[in-house]
């Protein structure tokens, strides 16, 4: 991880979980929060890479066949 920021090691993402707990992750993304939290992927951003993941979620229907 060598974009990892150094003012967040040893830190806990702290965001409240469902149980009303801190989530105590620490392995936190660049803005603080661990995977659950916010922190890894944003999922698409642009047009094109949402056209992209619409289009893998159809592919993957196909092959599971109909349900
Ligand atoms: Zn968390």
């Amino acid at each position: 991880m060598p974009s990892f920021p150094q003012y967040l090691r040893g830190l806990a993402c702290g965001a409240i979980k469902k149980n009303g707990k801190p989530c105590g992750m620490t392995t936190l993304g660049a803005n603080g929060r661990c995977k659950f939290h916010g922190g890894a992927s944003t999922g698409p951003r642009t047009p094109e890479g949402r056209a992209k993941a619409l289009e893998n979620l159809k592919l993957g229907r196909l092959k599971r066949g109909k349900s």
